[in-house]
């Protein structure tokens, strides 16, 4: 049996499921001659010093060699590529060039949980985009015994494909080293590089934005150092970066505990060890990280909290209360989810946004949106309109979204961490004050 056949085998006896089937797979193991034969399930792979075999389920559950495999080196490669065609995987309906690895996730997260439903993904699979395809389509578990719609997705189902993300968490030793010789090391010549930014910036390097300016290009420098190594697998989030550029080029900008746009910089990297003449900024940003960050969380707490107890007593109680007032929105792909579900007003009367359809005809314009601000119930009453769909179906759980302010508090303080990297942006001033 050819490497392809076998292994598209294995996977339709759902071999994917069992984490040593996977990593006899894509590893080299060592186990005695005779071990399968404590467990001959079918498909079990057989590693021996000539050559690959399998335990055949057509064959009697004797082994059968897979021969186009190559002894000593793993049976499918971390990188190795594989022409598919359409049909060959349930979920597949067209020609593909990938990865052995990418089939395996492919059963793993799509195939396993919703079958033929979703179709075949190359590239990155990540939670959101496969949840961007399941959102429209979710729907409750149907009662037992009626048919299930193929073109709905249920949460049954939608349940398997978390189980099966999760899953997939126990393979990072396999595929994704979190260092490489490269990786524990500077990227050569960055200091030579730094030096002549510095010089190159030496009046102003109170600036935060020349300091971020040369964060930029040293994380660049350092980048193109990276570029096709084993930790690229690992060192998919930026801040892995930022790190890198604190351990091996330089530590860069530090704020303190005081809110101000002052910087200190700091030229030496944590590998060349500290600058004694900037043992305060130092110690301030030690402190900032440590103390201050608990401390500012624990506003966030609070303010979640508070605004429980303050909009305790909020409900959703009539239909409609009949206000003409609105918040003014400048309609853009960048918002057009925000109106789904809300009121424009438009002739004095409130026109239901239904779906992104119906926000789509108002792209590029300013409409009057209604809000709970300018609801006209009494005292701590709203109407369905002013709040909109999404809490209107939950009308006695206003204070669960009045909450959410103190949570992004939280959030704030608390991704403001060590990796945090200074960094510049453009502002459309005209954009951000329509
Ligand atoms: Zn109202």
């Amino acid at each position: 049996m050819k490497k392809l056949d076998f292994f598209l085998a294995a996977m339709d006896a759902l071999e994917y499921r069992r984490k040593n089937w996977v990593i006899s797979a894509f590893a080299l193991i060592q186990e005695s001659v005779d071990a399968w034969k404590e467990n001959p399930y079918a498909y079990r792979i057989v590693q021996t010093p000539t050559g690959y075999f399998f335990v055949d389920p057509k064959n009697g559950l004797q082994l059968t060699k897979i021969e186009d495999a190559k002894p000593g080196v793993p049976l499918f490669g971390i990188y190795e590529r594989v022409s598919l065609k359409a049909g060959m995987i349930k979920n597949l309906h067209i020609d593909v060039e990938t990865r052995y690895t990418q089939v395996l996730v492919n059963y793993i997260t799509l195939v396993f949980p919703f079958g033929d439903k979703l179709p075949f993904m190359t590239g990155k699979i990540k939670v959101s985009n496969v949840e961007d395809l399941i959102i429209d389509k979710l729907q409750d578990i149907p009662p037992e015994g009626t048919a299930r719609d193929p073109s709905l997705i249920y949460v049954d189902e939608f349940l398997k494909f978390n189980d099966a993300m999760s899953f997939l968490e126990q393979f990072t030793q396999l595929a994704v080293p979190a260092a490489s010789p490269k990786s524990m090391v500077a990227a050569p010549g960055i200091m030579e590089l730094k030096a002549k930014l510095i010089e190159e910036n030496k009046d102003r390097l109170y600036d935060p934005a020349v300091i971020a300016k040369i964060d930029e290009a040293l994380i660049a420098f350092d980048k193109e150092y990276l570029k096709g190594d084993v930790s690229q697998g690992f060192m998919i989030n930026q801040k892995s970066y930022d790190v890198r550029k604190r351990m091996f080029a330089m530590m860069g900008a530090e704020t303190g505990l005081a809110e101000s746009v002052n910087v200190e910089l700091i030229q030496n990297s944590l590998e060349q060890g500290w600058d004694i003449s900037k043992f305060p900024a130092m110690n301030n940003s030690l402190r900032a990280g440590s103390f201050n960050r608990g401390a500012q969380t624990m506003l966030g707490g609070e303010a979640v909290k508070w605004l429980f107890r303050a909009s305790s007593n909020l409900s959703v109680t009539q239909d409609d209360c009949g206000s003409v007032l609105g918040n003014k929105l400048m309609v853009k792909e960048s918002n057009l989810k925000r109106l789904v579900g809300f009121s424009v007003i438009v002739g004095g009367k409130p026109v239901k946004v239904a779906t992104i359809d119906d926000a789509k005809k108002y792209l590029g314009q300013v409409v009057k949106v209604r809000s709970p601000m300018y609801c006209n119930l009494d005292k701590t009453d709203y109407c369905k309109v002013c709040v909109g769909d999404r809490l209107a179906a939950h009308p006695k759980a206003l204070s669960v979204a009045m909450a959410e302010y103190g949570s992004a508090f939280l959030g704030i303080f608390m991704s403001a961490m060590h990796g945090k990297k200074l960094s510049v942006a453009k502002m459309d001033i005209m954009e951000t004050m329509s």
